[in-house]
């Protein structure tokens, strides 16, 4: 029993260990490759939070089954805890071979599990090593198939990656990217772009979006790309998070008081902003400190991150900040899962089209498709549709006669950083700029 999971039946961490050794050296002697198949449940810890442990625990026996069904008599499929599972294919011909588990293996997670009549969809994600090559010991072997599923992760999950060297030295570089990132929002490396808005009738500035870099004292200017998900991981996100806010609200203050005439300012907050305890008291004591007007602030959300965990608490929270008079966006849209039954529960005022439609405007029907209907789908709502991404004049057309509200992208202007940002705007001064409540929006 000592050698066998409990829930599932599978070996376990220590007897799959061992298994791992044997194979090994039956592997040297024989002279064929052995894989190593290492798989993580994508979201699990959701499916334990919002339906029970017991689901959970199910869910987890049925995986078992799954995984059994799809290898070999030969092959070991182990349970190495919580939800984590992994496959020792003990002979493999070649290496390209190596990738055919692993295939079936996400093939057969499409196929929803159904738990007491429920029907879930769970993904899963893989690493893989083999033997010889990536490890002469287990524990090689092993840190190594991490590496590769660690990797696979950071590339959006629901796939499998081989291990490769260089993913030790990324794993590195990331380790010195928190250290730095620590240190780069207590003293203030971080700088914020802005992106201006448009409407897509007339070309009227509507307001800025703004988007945060980090101007680190080695490497140059980095992406947010780069350090948003680190911040994320590790909690930096809330100090970050706060610095944008306070910054972008200070200056957009000032470019009022500089008498620029007052435009929206947009701020993303990350999912974990969200759920952060004194959310409210952060907002309204920016506004008053910095003086900026709420209905002047945006806060943008991705769908994911609305829809990620508990989305009535969340509507909850999006409700306060709506009734200081802020306004919400949801952002990235077509991207989550969001269902109109949430979406009429969020007190956003508009909805920005994820870039990813609009890139194939004109190329793709089926996103000239989605597109209109997410146009349709926000009017019926009454709320203002952003695209977002757009990069020429086709697009805009198409987004044009679609009814689209405004736009962001290339087509207009990159980000900017301040100073840019005001010449542009001195350029543009006073042709061209529209009243908030001119946009149909309320001050
Ligand atoms: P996002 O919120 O979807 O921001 C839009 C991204 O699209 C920006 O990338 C912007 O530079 C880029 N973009 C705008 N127009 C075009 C275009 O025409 N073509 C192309 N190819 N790209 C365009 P950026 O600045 O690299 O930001 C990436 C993401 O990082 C943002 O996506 C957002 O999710 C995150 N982010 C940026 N600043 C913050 C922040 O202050 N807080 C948080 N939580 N996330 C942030
Ligand atoms: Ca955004
Ligand atoms: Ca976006």
């Amino acid at each position: 029993m000592a050698h066998y999971d409990a829930l599932t039946g599978l070996p376990n961490r220590s007897l799959f260990n061992d298994r791992l050794e044997h194979a090994m050296a039956q592997a040297k002697r024989q002279g064929h490759l052995l894989g190593v198949v290492l798989l993580d449940l994508d979201h699990f810890k959701q499916v334990n939070d919002s339906l029970g442990h017991r689901t959970g625990d199910a869910l987890l026996q049925s995986v078992a089954e799954r995984l059994k069904e799809h290898t070999r008599e030969s092959d070991t499929v182990a349970r190495l805890g919580g939800d984590e599972f992994a496959v020792i294919e003990s002979e493999l011909a070649d290496v390209e071979r190596a990738a055919v588990l692993p295939g079936k293996l996400l093939k057969a997670f499409e196929e929803p599990f159904v738990i007491n009549g429920r029907k879930l969809h769970v993904g899963t994600t893989i690493g893989i090593t083999v033997h010889p090559g990536d490890g002469e010991t287990v524990e090689d072997l092993m840190m190594n198939a991490d590496l590769a599923l660690y990797a696979a992760k950071g590339d959006g999950r629901n796939q499998f990656r081989f291990f490769a060297p260089q993913m030790g030295a990324q794993l590195a570089l990331r380790n010195v990217l928190e250290q730095d990132l620590r240190r780069a929002v207590a003293e203030d490396e971080l700088v914020l772009h802005y992106q201006p808005q448009l409407t897509l009738d007339t070309g009227e500035l509507i307001g800025f979006e703004a988007l945060v870099r980090w101007q680190h004292p080695k490497r140059g200017l980095i992406a947010p790309s780069q350090f948003i998900p680190v911040a994320e991981e590790t909690g930096l996100i809330l100090p970050l998070g706060e610095w944008v806010l306070k910054h972008a609200c200070a200056q957009a203050s000032a470019w009022t008081r500089a008498g620029f005439p007052p435009t929206k300012l947009a701020v993303n907050l990350s999912g974990a902003q969200i759920h952060q305890k004194n959310l409210d008291e952060l907002i309204t004591s920016t506004l008053s400190e910095t003086g900026l007007s709420p209905e002047n602030l945006e806060l943008e959300i991705t769908e994911t991150a609305m829809m990620r965990s508990s989305p009535f608490s969340v509507a909850q929270t999006l409700t306060r900040l709506a009734d200081l008079g802020v306004r919400i966006a949801i952002d990235d849209f077509g991207t989550g899962y969001a269902s109109l039954t949430y979406l009429k529960r969020f007190p956003a005022s508009t909805v920005k089209i994820d870039r990813s439609f609009v890139r194939s405007l004109g190329r793709d029907v089926n996103d000239g498709a989605i597109v209109r209907a997410i146009i349709e789908l926000g009017h019926s709502l009454n709320l203002k549709v952003i695209a977002e991404g757009v990069e020429n004049e086709e697009q805009r057309q198409i987004l044009g006669e679609a009814r689209c509200d405004a736009m962001q992208g290339y087509l207009f202007s990159k980000p900017m950083e301040p100073d840019r940002l005001v010449s542009w705007l001195r350029a543009r001064t006073p042709v061209g700029h529209v009243q908030p409540e001119a946009w149909g929006y309320v001050s």
